[in-house]
């Protein structure tokens, strides 16, 4: 069974637990450095990526994370998340991880729209997968090696760029499981590769 760890300094994580496990994998609660080891992919939930930086930095966890990344190992940002992998913010000199080949503003839907629900056609994984923004990022610009799975309102909402993947929205908030499972597949597939 692949072990998915979950980030879990602030943010949905126990949703993400659940999702997990729903999804036939095992779930490992990743608080310190020291829990990366032995896990085959890592989720980013959401949160609030300013606190989640500011603690990421308070546990040391920064270098941890970026040499998990630079390992190769399968990563899914979601919403805060997202905004974490990205390789460049609108609006900001620096990125946090930076390792996906992405450009994502913050807060892009709009203050009057905090968050809304949409059904989403998903490339690969749902015709129309229930998605709740909440203060969502969107993705402005990708780079040429990065597939876009999901636009919405001619936004881009979902992108998988080799073992990364990120999504605006939380898709860990109702039980319909399919992207975690997607993401499980992923890196099923990535240890088949890789073994
Ligand atoms: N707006 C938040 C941020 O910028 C992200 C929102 C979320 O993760 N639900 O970090």
């Amino acid at each position: 069974m692949v072990k998915i760890g979950v980030l879990a300094l602030q943010g949905a994580v126990r949703e993400h637990i659940k999702s997990i496990e729903a999804s036939g994998a095992q779930a490992v609660v990743v608080k310190h450095a020291e829990d990366l080891a032995g896990i085959d992919g890592l989720i980013l939930p959401g949160g609030e990526s300013t606190t989640m930086r500011r603690l990421i930095d308070l546990y040391g966890m920064m270098e941890p994370l970026r040499a998990y990344a630079k390992a190769g190992h399968p990563m899914f940002g979601t919403c805060a998340g997202l905004i974490l992998l990205a390789e460049s913010l609108v609006g900001y000199d620096q990125s946090h991880i930076g390792v996906m080949d992405v450009t994502v503003e913050r807060n892009s839907f709009g203050r009057q729209v905090d968050s809304f629900e949409a059904h989403l056609s998903i490339k690969g994984v749902a015709e129309d997968f229930p998605a709740v923004f909440i203060r969502a990022p969107h993705i402005t610009e990708v780079g040429s090696k990065t597939d876009i799975l999901c636009e919405h309102n001619g936004r881009i909402v979902m992108a998988q760029q080799g073992q990364y993947l990120g999504c605006s929205f939380h898709p860990e908030l109702t039980d319909d499981h399919r992207i975690t499972a997607y993401f499980v597949h992923q890196v099923e597939n990535f240890i088949n590769q890789t073994a």
